[in-house]
Protein backbone atom coordinates (compact mmCIF):
# COMPACT_ATOMS: atom_id res chain seq x y z
CA UNK A 1 0.00 0.00 0.00
CA UNK A 2 2.06 3.07 -1.37
CA UNK A 3 -0.07 5.80 0.32
CA UNK A 4 -2.61 6.71 3.16
CA UNK A 5 -5.27 6.44 0.12
CA UNK A 6 -6.44 2.80 -0.34
CA UNK A 7 -5.24 2.08 -3.72
CA UNK A 8 -6.68 -1.21 -3.97
CA UNK A 9 -9.33 -0.79 -1.99
CA UNK A 10 -10.19 1.76 -4.61
CA UNK A 11 -10.32 -0.32 -7.39
CA UNK A 12 -11.75 -3.23 -5.10
CA UNK A 13 -14.85 -0.76 -4.98
CA UNK A 14 -15.85 -0.35 -8.55
CA UNK A 15 -17.04 -3.76 -9.08
CA UNK A 16 -20.94 -2.74 -8.76
CA UNK A 17 -20.69 0.42 -10.64
CA UNK A 18 -19.53 -1.70 -13.58
CA UNK A 19 -22.13 -4.57 -12.78
CA UNK A 20 -25.05 -1.39 -13.41
CA UNK A 21 -23.35 -0.75 -16.69
CA UNK A 22 -23.68 -3.90 -17.97
CA UNK A 23 -26.97 -4.31 -17.20
CA UNK A 24 -28.08 -1.98 -19.54
CA UNK A 25 -28.50 -3.21 -23.53
CA UNK A 26 -25.52 -3.85 -25.48
CA UNK A 27 -25.67 -1.22 -28.10
CA UNK A 28 -22.89 1.06 -29.83
CA UNK A 29 -21.65 3.94 -28.19
CA UNK A 30 -24.58 6.06 -27.75
CA UNK A 31 -25.00 10.31 -28.33
CA UNK A 32 -23.69 11.71 -25.55
CA UNK A 33 -25.79 13.07 -22.98
CA UNK A 34 -25.44 16.45 -21.58
CA UNK A 35 -26.74 15.72 -18.60
CA UNK A 36 -24.59 13.17 -18.09
CA UNK A 37 -22.34 13.02 -14.50
CA UNK A 38 -19.52 10.71 -15.40
CA UNK A 39 -18.04 9.27 -12.74
CA UNK A 40 -14.60 7.98 -12.23
CA UNK A 41 -14.45 4.46 -11.33
CA UNK A 42 -11.28 4.64 -9.95
CA UNK A 43 -7.57 5.92 -9.35
CA UNK A 44 -4.66 5.02 -9.51
CA UNK A 45 -1.07 7.10 -9.63
CA UNK A 46 1.85 6.02 -11.47
CA UNK A 47 4.72 7.42 -13.26
CA UNK A 48 3.12 11.15 -13.01
CA UNK A 49 2.95 12.77 -16.14
CA UNK A 50 1.19 15.57 -18.19
CA UNK A 51 0.86 15.76 -22.16
CA UNK A 52 0.94 19.76 -22.97
CA UNK A 53 -1.23 19.55 -25.86
CA UNK A 54 -4.37 18.51 -24.40
CA UNK A 55 -3.99 21.79 -21.93
CA UNK A 56 -5.12 25.18 -22.68
CA UNK A 57 -3.56 26.48 -19.60
CA UNK A 58 -0.81 26.38 -17.32
CA UNK A 59 -0.51 22.87 -15.22
CA UNK A 60 1.97 20.88 -13.31
CA UNK A 61 1.88 17.73 -11.78
CA UNK A 62 3.89 17.77 -8.51
CA UNK A 63 3.98 16.08 -5.22
CA UNK A 64 2.16 17.75 -1.88
CA UNK A 65 -1.51 17.16 -3.49
CA UNK A 66 -4.99 16.21 -1.49
CA UNK A 67 -3.80 12.92 -2.44
CA UNK A 68 0.24 12.05 -3.11
CA UNK A 69 0.55 13.74 -6.61
CA UNK A 70 -1.65 16.54 -7.92
CA UNK A 71 -2.33 18.85 -10.62
CA UNK A 72 -1.61 22.30 -10.17
CA UNK A 73 -2.73 25.47 -11.92
CA UNK A 74 0.92 27.53 -13.42
CA UNK A 75 -1.35 30.68 -14.54
CA UNK A 76 -4.51 31.69 -13.39
CA UNK A 77 -7.32 30.63 -14.83
CA UNK A 78 -10.95 32.40 -16.01
CA UNK A 79 -13.84 31.18 -14.94
CA UNK A 80 -15.62 28.68 -17.25
CA UNK A 81 -12.88 27.75 -19.58
CA UNK A 82 -11.35 24.42 -20.57
CA UNK A 83 -8.50 23.41 -19.02
CA UNK A 84 -7.48 20.00 -20.32
CA UNK A 85 -9.37 16.92 -21.73
CA UNK A 86 -9.58 13.60 -20.05
CA UNK A 87 -7.96 10.94 -22.73
CA UNK A 88 -7.30 7.24 -22.92
CA UNK A 89 -7.50 4.44 -24.79
CA UNK A 90 -11.59 3.75 -25.54
CA UNK A 91 -12.55 1.01 -24.11
CA UNK A 92 -16.06 -1.56 -23.52
CA UNK A 93 -17.83 -2.51 -20.78
CA UNK A 94 -16.22 -6.08 -21.07
CA UNK A 95 -12.46 -4.81 -21.09
CA UNK A 96 -13.87 -2.34 -18.57
CA UNK A 97 -14.57 -5.49 -16.48
CA UNK A 98 -11.51 -6.90 -17.42
CA UNK A 99 -9.22 -3.99 -16.05
CA UNK A 100 -10.95 -3.15 -13.41
CA UNK A 101 -10.06 -6.57 -12.07
CA UNK A 102 -6.56 -6.66 -12.77
CA UNK A 103 -5.78 -5.30 -8.91
CA UNK A 104 -1.79 -5.59 -9.88
CA UNK A 105 -1.97 -3.35 -12.81
CA UNK A 106 -2.59 0.81 -12.74
CA UNK A 107 -6.01 1.89 -13.49
CA UNK A 108 -7.87 4.71 -14.18
CA UNK A 109 -10.87 4.22 -15.76
CA UNK A 110 -13.62 7.03 -16.51
CA UNK A 111 -17.11 5.93 -17.67
CA UNK A 112 -17.74 8.07 -20.75
CA UNK A 113 -21.32 6.51 -21.47
CA UNK A 114 -23.02 3.33 -20.78
CA UNK A 115 -20.32 1.35 -23.34
CA UNK A 116 -17.82 2.83 -23.18
CA UNK A 117 -15.03 3.87 -20.84
CA UNK A 118 -11.84 5.77 -21.21
CA UNK A 119 -8.41 4.22 -19.61
CA UNK A 120 -6.61 7.37 -18.79
CA UNK A 121 -3.28 4.72 -18.28
CA UNK A 122 -3.12 4.55 -21.64
CA UNK A 123 -2.78 7.75 -23.68
CA UNK A 124 -3.50 9.56 -20.57
CA UNK A 125 -3.05 13.67 -20.95
CA UNK A 126 -2.42 13.64 -16.96
CA UNK A 127 -6.08 14.70 -16.10
CA UNK A 128 -6.22 11.66 -14.76
CA UNK A 129 -4.28 12.70 -11.75
CA UNK A 130 -6.22 15.09 -10.79
CA UNK A 131 -7.71 14.75 -7.41
CA UNK A 132 -10.98 14.71 -6.16
CA UNK A 133 -12.79 16.97 -3.94
CA UNK A 134 -16.06 17.32 -2.15
CA UNK A 135 -15.75 21.48 -3.15
CA UNK A 136 -13.88 21.03 -6.49
CA UNK A 137 -12.65 23.75 -8.83
CA UNK A 138 -12.83 21.63 -11.62
CA UNK A 139 -16.43 20.44 -13.66
CA UNK A 140 -16.46 18.04 -16.36
CA UNK A 141 -18.06 18.33 -19.57
CA UNK A 142 -19.25 15.61 -21.58
CA UNK A 143 -19.48 16.30 -25.15
CA UNK A 144 -19.11 14.71 -28.33
CA UNK A 145 -17.48 11.56 -27.15
CA UNK A 146 -15.07 14.14 -25.19
CA UNK A 147 -14.41 14.43 -21.55
CA UNK A 148 -13.63 17.90 -20.96
CA UNK A 149 -12.13 19.70 -17.60
CA UNK A 150 -13.68 23.26 -17.35
CA UNK A 151 -12.83 25.54 -14.65
CA UNK A 152 -15.66 25.95 -12.45
CA UNK A 153 -14.60 28.87 -10.90
CA UNK A 154 -11.57 31.47 -11.73
CA UNK A 155 -8.59 29.67 -10.47
CA UNK A 156 -5.39 31.58 -9.13
CA UNK A 157 -1.80 30.17 -9.79
CA UNK A 158 -0.42 27.77 -7.53
CA UNK A 159 -4.00 26.03 -6.41
CA UNK A 160 -3.92 22.30 -6.82
CA UNK A 161 -6.99 21.58 -9.30
CA UNK A 162 -9.94 19.07 -8.05
CA UNK A 163 -12.97 17.29 -9.46
CA UNK A 164 -15.81 15.84 -7.87
CA UNK A 165 -15.37 11.68 -8.51
CA UNK A 166 -18.94 10.95 -8.04
CA UNK A 167 -18.51 7.71 -6.65
CA UNK A 168 -22.04 5.94 -6.83
CA UNK A 169 -23.93 5.76 -3.73
CA UNK A 170 -24.56 2.19 -4.36
CA UNK A 171 -21.08 0.73 -3.99
CA UNK A 172 -19.05 0.76 -0.34
CA UNK A 173 -18.29 4.13 1.09
CA UNK A 174 -14.73 5.63 0.51
CA UNK A 175 -13.33 7.97 2.92
CA UNK A 176 -13.01 11.06 1.71
CA UNK A 177 -9.49 13.40 2.93
CA UNK A 178 -10.30 16.50 1.00
CA UNK A 179 -10.63 18.94 3.76
CA UNK A 180 -12.60 21.39 2.14
CA UNK A 181 -15.47 22.81 4.49
CA UNK A 182 -18.22 21.32 1.85
CA UNK A 183 -16.68 17.69 2.73
CA UNK A 184 -19.41 15.06 2.61
CA UNK A 185 -16.69 12.79 4.40
CA UNK A 186 -17.03 10.42 1.27
CA UNK A 187 -16.06 10.36 -2.26
CA UNK A 188 -19.29 8.70 -2.74
CA UNK A 189 -22.42 10.54 -3.82
CA UNK A 190 -24.72 10.97 -0.89
ZN1 LIG B 1 -14.32 15.57 0.73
Amino acid sequence: MPSSKPVSRTVKKVKPAIKKVQSKARKKAPAPEPELVPEVIAFRAQKPRIDSKHAQFKICIKKGGIHRYGIFAGEDMPKNRKVTEYTGERINRRETRKRSEEQGSMIYLFTLDSYWTLDGAVGGSGAEYINHCCDPNIRVLVTKGHILYMTKRAIRKGEELTVDYHFSKEIERIPCYCGSPKCRGTINVK
